[in-house]
């Protein structure tokens, strides 16, 4: 079905077009989300794509009208500006198509429902995204599809979780907000044996730290609104598919009219050229910040993968190739009015419930109201905290403040 251009890898995938600029997997990652998607001289020379706002697409002829010889039909189903952007994700994923949607929600709603339908079965992770279990509990629930949640930490063990009608496991990992990593390769090859679709939620590596297609997963989902648009200034989600997973999730995003703004789009592509930069940055100094936070007489745990003292240290360096600057920490025990001093004494810190922009971020959790297969246990308030791409001496020394202002209130 693919057709390719001698010159180059151009090829054509489903009713999407593949662009050769930046597709060529034998460079750096970091070259490659510079260049991926773009094909300038198809634009007069200009570097990016331009913001293309339409939805009628006129065809030159009646002949062309009814053969569907043109590249786009409608402005619902891709532009220039789109297309550049699946274009660069789909090559940056390893993938064999990718679908836009209007926020990572919306990317993990379509791609579940391209798989489950009623009298269906999923797996869903206990420590997934919270609106992810909603979506499962109340939508999915209403259609017919029964959701069993597990345990991250289940490993090989999910097999004695499948029931004849299992139909997906949904991971994501590290956990939302508790960070437990999930033997990933160890779920996966169960699925496998029973033909069973895996989907994952990889907002928290994306696929410069971890690579979903290339340990089997069929379905990798990116909220493009954290590092991929990085400017806490976008919307967006990506789903990419490999193999068999793509006729449906291509099927299911047209079938229910999905579609984004060329101006989100081009904010999706500007943020992914400094997509390994930022990363970079965030992950020194999200370390260097962690392990200051490891040593301080006013915390318990940091809860960062990339620590040794996490549980799931080993599995994070086998799979995965770097950290994000988001991670959790448990304080010793104070009452609530010294945690509020905590978090009101922050001057960098923004208070939001989101991550994955410039600017650093802080916000208190507790997961024990909502998980079901197993026990939030936190011996202090729990921290999540985003370090942006400040200087980090200056984020240890906000931090330090606010604690001290919070020991002094207890
Ligand atoms: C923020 C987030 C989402 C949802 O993205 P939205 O654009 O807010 O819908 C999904 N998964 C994870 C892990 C997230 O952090």
């Amino acid at each position: 079905m693919a057709r390719h251009c001698a010159r180059c890898r151009y090829r054509q995938m489903g009713e999407f077009f593949m662009s050769h600029a930046g597709d060529d997997d034998a460079l750096a990652p970091e070259t490659r989300v510079v260049h991926l998607g773009l094909d300038p001289f198809r634009f007069d020379g200009f570097v990016n794509p331009p913001v293309v706002r339409g939805s009628t697409v006129l065809s030159p002829t009646y002949k062309d009208l009814v053969g569907h010889t043109g590249r786009y039909s409608y402005g619902r189903r891709g532009n220039p500006t789109s297309e550049a952007l699946q274009n660069a994700v789909t090559a940056l994923e390893g993938g064999d198509g990718t679908v836009l949607t209007p926020s990572g929600l919306s990317a993990i709603s379509v791609a579940l429902l391209s798989v489950v339908g009623a009298g269906d079965h999923l797996l869903m992770v206990d420590t997934a995204y919270n609106p992810t279990r909603q979506f499962c509990t109340r939508v999915l629930k209403r259609m017919g599809v029964e959701t069993t949640h597990y345990d991250p930490l289940v490993g090989a063990g999910i097999a004695d979780l499948i029931r004849p009608n299992t139909r997906a496991i949904f991971l994501e990992s590290p956990g939302s907000q508790s960070f437990e990593m999930q033997d990933i390769p160890a779920i996966v090859a169960v699925a496998k044996a029973r033909g069973i679709t895996t989907l994952i939620d990889n907002t928290w590596a994306t696929p410069l730290f971890f690579k979903p297609h290339a340990f089997g997963i069929d379905l990798s989902i990116q909220a493009g609104t954290k590092y991929l648009g990085g400017h806490a200034d976008l919307n967006l989600g990506t789903v990419s598919a490999k193999g068999d997973a793509w006729k449906g999730l291509i099927a299911t995003h047209g079938d229910m009219g999905i579609c984004i703004s060329p101006d989100d789009a081009a904010l999706g592509l500007r943020g992914l050229r400094t997509l390994a930069v930022r990363l970079a940055r965030h992950q020194a100094s999200g370390l260097e910040v962690a392990r200051w936070l490891e040593a301080s007489p006013y915390v318990s745990r940091v809860l960062h993968p990339a620590l040794e003292s996490h549980p799931g240290h080993a599995v994070w360096k086998r799979d995965f190739t770097g950290a994000c600057g988001l991670f959790s920490l448990i304080l010793k025990p104070v009452p609530e009015a010294a945690v509020a001093t905590f978090f009101d004494s922050l001057k960098l810190f923004g208070m939001g419930y989101s991550w994955g922009g410039f600017e650093c971020l802080a916000i208190p959790f507790d997961c024990s109201s909502y998980r079901t297969a197993t026990r939030w246990q936190a011996e202090g308030p729990a921290v999540r905290l985003h370090i942006g791409l400040e200087e980090p001496a200056d984020i240890i020394a906000d931090l330090e403040q606010a604690l001290e202002k919070m020991a002094a209130a207890a």
